[in-house]
């Protein structure tokens, strides 16, 4: 107990930012504050469980050290908004678009309130008409999904100004929608939908007719007739092509997302939060949380005990948000209060592996981490079990797969493994499950600030083992990477391998170990040298269905303007 928090100064400058309480511009909350602010917020809820007041100090407590141990944080907007008025503490809301006006604008104006609030919105978009297809109360044509998502993206546009966080969106579209091509090279320009993430929605049987070399159908959702069929390798190609000229589309895997659906009764999952991690209903959302992996090792050894403990109060944190955050709309309360997701990931495994002298690009490293998560699943079951032996099971629990198994539990999922893009840098280690990405780097974060960090546990190795000096650090900042640097001893290059040195078919075998274990989906860029090719893109989507991800987002080192990891000086 009484941990002492130690923050980074690039943490402080995130914090301040954007986290820690101010008035009139000025931060008037210290980091012990807002973790404060954010342990009794969540405690307090507790009194709804009949928990008593002293307990409930005690859970605060617990709470407080959990977060200023770095051991847990939850996603942002739970440190931003708890205990505040905004207290929308998701940072993942799926919305339906239905295919009318209402159904369309009034998703905007959903997704505007909820940008508001730091959250990020998914929508699928494969309900809309075609273009072109006929509007029959106007005689009109119909502008179909791209130029409704145009506007979804000016909306979040505006919002973004003065909102806690940069409004972000997911756009899916079946792969069987009939403006599928367009849709698929609707960001390859770069300059429009900047605030979208698009992704294609892949079938079964489109990946059957692309392994068959078959053609498949395109259907209007309007009336589900034919509207021809094409080759699937041919569009499967154009997906590759595009992705790998900018990075985008990804690709999520819908029918292997719905075999794994908790309430199946409720509804078809049709579309993920904005960095896909986390599948979810119309109008449902999650509150998503991780646990610091690189602070789960003691003496070289991943301590188990510590790892359990963290798990158990991880979750009931979790479900206690659920129960303390105020929801834009009176829908999605029900949503989110009925079916009571959480998702409880990691961060920093790259990290942990580090201090257990694996390395990232390694047999024992896929190992370690299948022996990680399925840890963190079991354990977060059990507790979820026992929450429901105190709380109730999740009202929906009825109608879900739980309950044809016969287990009684507290929440629909458990676990997800969020990017942790902003998390990650308050801990000080590396982001969800990623490999490193550069043994020095330049992170652009928060719009245009620019931070440069050596990584603390290569300083504190090159110091022990006798070779730090400025001008190394200095010439590997150039490079990124310490591979066939001399000076580096060769088991510490091996122990600080980084992205492009790693083959994308490690990269994939990480992402579906953890997948094996994990509820919803795993947060991962496969990140490519600039010189990949596009066979080399086509062989990790295909790996990455084989090896049964949910999805996968590939990346090749400058294709894009702004990128937000950057190796060495950029011009
Ligand atoms: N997210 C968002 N805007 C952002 C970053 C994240 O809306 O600028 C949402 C989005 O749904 C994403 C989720 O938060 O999938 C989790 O992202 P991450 O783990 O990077 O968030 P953190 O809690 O670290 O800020």
């Amino acid at each position: 107990m009484g941990s002492q928090l130690k923050l980074s100064a690039n943490a402080l400058t995130v914090l301040e930012k954007r986290y820690l309480t101010k008035e009139n511009t000025k931060v008037v909350e210290k980091p012990e504050e807002m973790f404060r602010r954010v342990a009794k917020n969540i405690a307090n809820v507790e009194k709804e469980f009949g928990t008593d007041k002293e307990s409930i100090k005690e859970v605060e407590e617990k709470f407080y050290e959990l977060m200023v141990s770095l051991d847990f944080l939850p996603n942002s907007p739970t440190l931003m908004n708890a205990g505040k008025d905004l207290q929308q503490l998701a940072a993942c809301f799926v919305l339906p678009v239905e295919d009318s006006m209402e159904s369309i604008f009034e998703t905007i104006k959903n997704a505007a309130l909820i940008h508001k609030s730091g959250g990020g919105t998914g929508f699928s978009f494969s309900r809309l008409r075609p273009a072109n297809d006929r509007v029959q109360s106007t005689g009109g044509v119909a502008s179909g999904p791209i130029s409704f998502m145009k506007v979804f993206n000016s909306a979040t546009e505006v919002v973004k100004q003065g909102g806690t966080r940069r409004g972000a969106n997911m756009a899916i579209l079946r792969v069987d929608h009939p403006d599928i091509l367009e849709f698929i090279t609707a960001k390859e320009k770069g300059e429009e939908l900047t605030n979208f993430n698009i992704s294609i929605g892949l079938t079964e049987e489109f990946m059957d007719a692309v392994m068959d070399g078959r053609d498949y159908p395109l259907i209007n959702p309007q009336n589900g007739k034919v509207v021809k069929r094409i080759s699937a390798a041919k569009v499967f190609g154009m997906i590759v092509e595009a992705a790998h000229k900018n990075g985008e589309p990804g690709i999520v895997f819908l029918d292997r997302i719905n075999d794994e659906n908790p309430t199946p009764n409720l509804g078809e999952i049709e579309s993920t939060n904005p960095c896909g991690e986390q599948p979810l209903l119309p109008y449902e959302a999650c509150n998503l949380g991780s646990i610091n992996l690189s602070n789960m090792v003691k003496e070289g050894e991943l301590d188990f005990e510590r790892l359990k403990k963290t798990v158990e109060l991880s979750v009931r944190f979790l479900d206690n948000t659920l129960q303390a955050s105020k929801y834009p709309l009176e829908k999605i309360k029900q949503m989110v209060r009925g079916n009571r997701k959480i998702g409880l990931g990691v961060m920093g495994f790259a990290d942990c592996l580090i201090k257990l002298k694996i390395p990232y690009d390694s047999e024992k490293a896929i190992n370690m981490a299948e022996k990680i998560m399925e840890f963190i699943q079991y354990y977060s079951k059990e507790c979820s079990q026992k929450l429901a032996q105190d709380r109730g099971a999740f009202p929906n629990f009825a109608d879900s797969l739980y309950s044809q198994k016969g287990i009684e539990i507290r929440n629909a999922t458990t676990t997800t493994i969020a990017p942790t893009g902003t998390i990650s840098i308050i801990s000080g280690v590396s982001s969800g499950v990623e490999p490193l990405f550069a043994v020095c780097y330049k992170r652009n974060v928060l719009d245009n600030e620019s931070l440069v960090e050596v990584h603390p546990l290569f300083e504190q190795i090159a110091k022990e083992r006798d070779f730090y000096s400025e001008e190394l650090m200095e010439k590997i900042a150039q490079k990124g990477s310490v591979a066939g640097v001399l000076e580096v001893p060769e088991d510490v290059q091996k122990l600080f391998v980084t992205a492009h040195e790693i083959s994308p078919r490690r990269h994939i075998e990480i992402q579906s170990a953890f997948q094996r274990h994990t509820d919803n989906a795993v947060s991962k860029t496969v990140n490519f040298k600039s010189d990949a090719t596009k066979e080399d893109i086509s062989e990790v989507f295909i790996q990455s269905y084989k090896l049964k991800c949910k999805g996968v987002t590939v990346y090749r080192d400058g294709s894009r303007d702004a990128q937000v990891l950057t190796v060495g000086d950029k011009k």
